[in-house]
């Protein structure tokens, strides 16, 4: 290491502690990369890769990015799952010798940005952290950028699925996870094959002997300190300290930003698998993975950012606790009646800046002053709001109120701050406030008054010259400067000192320019500095704030998705739906919510549902391929999760009981590239909900038993279904079962709780028509053929499917050969001219008779 220039030991000292990273090492103006980084980065983002001299034989392989366009650079990397260490130079002691000091000031990685290039703005960004100890684990998942925790204490008989269901519920980008996780393979193959995350793997025991408490009380404050459910498990506290030491270790300042911790229990929520969530296209849909045509899709006419994160968590988090759900629907009543409150609330929501992840960037001292000013316009609405809460009666939008702060004082401290519309960027001048500081007044006189002087000494330069064409000009290697034309410069006078020459000009200073530059250039230099720090200042005292703000962001997000839901309810004519903690399902006149709005082909036909845990128990559904047997299970679904959440309902009424959880088995979301067939796929899935539901679930199985032959296919599915209606175990749960297997049908007179219907089928001649009416009672006929007509198979096909059908339903299992006409032509054809020849008597033929029966013959065959 003796040769290596000082510079290169600097780096080499601080890659060793970040060896995991991609160090961004600021040198002036660039972030350049060394080594590995810079062959790696090089690749990766199409960088050319140059050399550095560092002391040894070998040139440094290195790359670099302006400082200035660096953010693209880092979310790149980041996206790919990089992590870049940030490692910039410390302020300069002028009086110090040598390399300056550098440092990583912060560690970029997929779970910690807070840029916002980097997020989308409808959706949080969760890190997670998963601590498995025996059979309990401690998980919590906080969004750095928003500044909040959520955290709870897993102890199910079923860990792996537990924990699977919650990481599915945040989708984190990044989870820290303990040691023992290696054993749970079900965790890691789920994180592996189902989520884009970086995981960071911790030990097991870094926790321990740490002041955890003590920690913990520091960073929540005190009053969380006695949290029972927390105090009693140990596993929940070693999840927080592994994320708050992980932010710590990265992000210097951003863990200030974490202030809010929310100690939830998964018995809140109704459970739902990642299955489940998909099937049901809560937030994607099965096939574009897109937002278009799934719930969210239809629900979100919210106005702010804060308003569509927290849509898209309530969607993904539908509630079991009744309490909690009439709540919302209350809000959301409130909205849904009074439309001018409404019109008045969408409009004041607006221009709402995102200003819950405007303050974690004020908190990291990365916001701009211009952002900074936005929170100030947004304040500067926030008294309309408080208004408009005023005017609202019911308790739920009150208790908002109650969090709202209008942070008038915060707005003052602001505008009286900065200049009205400031500029991006510090350098450019011009962001406080005249009459903030004396200081900054004083300079920028100085600064103003001087490019007067130059303005006065050129005018001064060419009189006394008699140059007409002088001028006086800069640039940053000398500075100011006076330029003459060559033509001119017989007149330069003797104390003007050559600088520089051009090809037609000659550039010079004097000593009274020299002394007008120390004035104007140090005055500038200076009152950069004094801006940056006042900024930096008020930055700092508006992050003291920051829990009145996020109370306030919280309350706008909220009032956000309410006046959304009953904004949604009152176009789509939605229904509020009776939500109670009993068993009882009855929905009258129910409709999918995304397919009545997206099939434009057809009104949508509204149908009923009556379900409970006693007569009504199961529905056993036939009816033909493509007659709406799954869009009105999945409606059904969806109008329970959607009165859990607090929306209306698609429905003209709904009592609805809550469920705990909805389990789906719906075709086709093979796993084939885990190397499962669609079969193995189904009877996983089925054996979960079988593991799983409960008596309050509700389960919706859509033509299960398909993948194996028919009376393998069929037993199973009778199988499970007696297996779920019975109540003798934990279940009997309110169950929807649509079948092509008829025999099933027979249940209904076995089985109390077991109902049969269908879906109405028109049929005239060989023609149907779907009616999309659920009835009661079995269909009469599986259609099959007539649908297989209606997508267009060739009539002989269909002719042939007839003939076989009717002699397998006259009881026969032979199925008829079929015959083959177009040759028995031809065979026919040839007996004939054989026939012909056969009877010929060649010997009694005259020449004249062949020649004319051949001629015959010739003439039969060419036929
Ligand atoms: P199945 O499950 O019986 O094969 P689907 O539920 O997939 O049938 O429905 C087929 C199509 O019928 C859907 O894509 C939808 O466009 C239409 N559809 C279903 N139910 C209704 C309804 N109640 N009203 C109008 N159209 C419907």
């Amino acid at each position: 290491m003796t040769n290596i220039s000082p510079m290169m030991k600097q780096y080499l000292n601080i890659k060793e502690k970040h060896k995991d990273t991609i160090v961004f090492f600021r040198l002036g103006d660039f972030y350049e990369m060394f080594f590995d980084d810079a062959i790696l980065a090089s690749k990766e983002l199409e960088l050319t890769l140059t050399g550095r001299d560092c002391g040894l034989d070998e040139r440094a392989p290195m790359c670099g990015v302006p400082h200035h366009s660096s953010e693209a650079y880092i979310a790149r990397l980041i996206a790919k799952g990089y992590k870049v260490a940030i490692c910039e130079q410390k302020a300069v002691d002028p009086n110090s010798k040598g390399i300056v000091d550098r440092e990583v000031v912060r560690i970029i990685t997929p779970g910690t940005v807070i840029e916002s290039s980097m997020l989308s703005d409808e959706k949080n960004n969760y890190i997670g952290s998963v601590y498995i100890e025996k059979n309990t684990a401690g998980i919590s998942f906080a969004d750095v950028s928003t500044g909040v925790c959520h955290t709870s204490l897993i102890n199910d008989t079923n860990l792996d699925d537990a924990i699977i269901a919650e990481i599915s519920r945040f989708v984190p980008k990044e989870l820290l996870v303990n040691g023992l996780i290696l054993e749970h393979t079900k965790i890691t193959d789920y994180i592996k094959q189902s989520i884009e995350c970086a995981v960071e793997l911790l030990e097991d025991n870094e926790h321990e002997n740490k002041d955890i408490k003590g920690k913990f009380a520091s960073q929540f404050g005190k009053g969380y300190e006695n949290a029972d459910e927390l105090t009693s498990s140990d596993v929940c506290y070693a999840s927080i300290y592994n994320l708050i030491t992980y932010l710590e270790n990265t992000q210097k300042k951003g863990v200030d930003r974490l202030k809010i911790i929310d100690f939830y229990s998964t018995t809140e929520f109704m459970k739902l698998s990642p299955v489940t969530r998909i099937n049901l296209e809560l937030t994607e849909t099965m096939r574009g993975r897109e937002k278009k045509g799934t719930l969210l899709w239809v629900l979100d006419k919210t106005q702010t950012a804060m308003g569509k994160r927290l849509i898209r968590s309530w969607v993904e988090q539908p509630l079991f606790n009744t309490t909690m759900i009439n709540n919302r629907l209350e809000g959301t009543g409130e909205f849904y009646e009074d439309s001018m409150l409404r019109a008045d609330l969408i409009e004041a929501l607006a221009g709402i800046f995102d200003i819950e992840r405007l303050m974690t960037r004020i908190i990291y001292g990365s916001a701009n002053p211009k952002e900074v000013y936005a929170l100030a316009s947004t304040c500067e609405k926030l008294p309309v709001i408080s208004d408009i809460i005023s005017k609202c009666s019911t308790n739920s939008v009150k208790a908002i109120g109650h969090k709202f702060d209008v942070l008038q004082d915060l707005m003052e401290k602001i505008v009286s701050s900065l200049e009205d519309n400031p500029s991006i960027a510090i350098k450019d001048g011009g962001v406080i406030r005249r009459g903030y500081s004396e200081e900054v007044d004083q300079l920028r006189d100085i600064v103003g008054g001087g490019k007067g002087f130059l303005v006065k000494l050129e005018t001064k330069l060419r009189e006394e010259t008699g140059i007409s064409k002088l001028k006086i000009g800069y640039n940053r290697v000398f500075g100011y400067y006076i330029e003459i034309s060559r033509l001119s410069s017989d007149k330069v006078p003797e104390h003007f000192i050559r600088k520089q020459t051009l090809a037609n000009a000659e550039r010079y200073i004097t000593d009274e320019l020299k002394q007008l530059e120390n004035t104007i250039l140090g005055a500038n230099e200076r009152l950069v500095i004094i801006e940056k720090q006042l900024f930096d200042d008020l930055l700092g005292s508006i992050a003291k704030d920051v829990m009145r703000v996020q109370s306030t962001a919280s309350a706008i997000a909220e009032l956000d998705v309410l006046c959304s839901f009953a904004q949604v309810a009152v176009k789509n004519n939605y229904t509020k739906p009776y939500v109670v903690n009993d068993t009882i399902l009855k929905i009258e006149q129910g409709r999918h919510p995304v397919v009545e709005i997206i099939s434009t082909a057809d009104m949508f036909v509204p149908n009923d549902t009556e379900l409970d845990c006693d007569e009504n128990r199961m529905m056993i559904i036939t009816g033909p391929n493509m007659a709406g047997k799954s869009t009105y299970m999945r409606q059904t679904a969806l109008i329970c999760l959607m009165a859990q959440i607090g929306s209306f309902v698609p429905a003209k009424s709904a009592h609805i009981g809550t469920v705990d959880s909805i389990f789906t088995r719906v075709g086709a979301s093979d796993d084939l590239s885990a190397g499962k067939s669609t079969f193995m796929v189904e009877m996983t899935e089925v054996a979960q909900i079988l593991e799983k539901a409960t008596c309050k679930s509700l389960v919706v199985l859509d033509e299960i038993g398909r993948g194996t032959s028919t009376y393998d296919g069929m037993s199973i599915a009778r199988a499970v279904a007696e297996h779920i209606m019975d109540k003798s175990g934990n279940l009997g749960c309110k169950t929807l079962f649509a079948t092509h297997y008829h025999e099933l049908t027979d249940l209904e007179q076995e089985r109390q709780g077991v109902k049969n219907y269908s879906v109405c089928v028109k049929k005239r001649g060989d023609e149907i028509t779907f009616l999309r009416r659920i009835i009661a009672g079995p269909a009469d006929d599986s259609y099959g053929i007539e649908v297989s007509k209606l997508a267009g198979l060739p009539e002989s096909v269909i002719t042939r499917a007839k003939e076989i059908l009717r002699v397998l339903e006259e009881g026969s299992d032979k199925v008829p050969v079929k015959k083959i006409e177009p040759k028995t032509e031809i065979v026919q054809q040839d007996t004939e001219v054989m026939d012909m020849i056969k009877k010929l008597d060649v010997d009694t033929l005259t020449p004249l008779e062949a020649l004319n029966t051949l001629y015959l013959l010739k003439k039969k065959s060419s036929n």
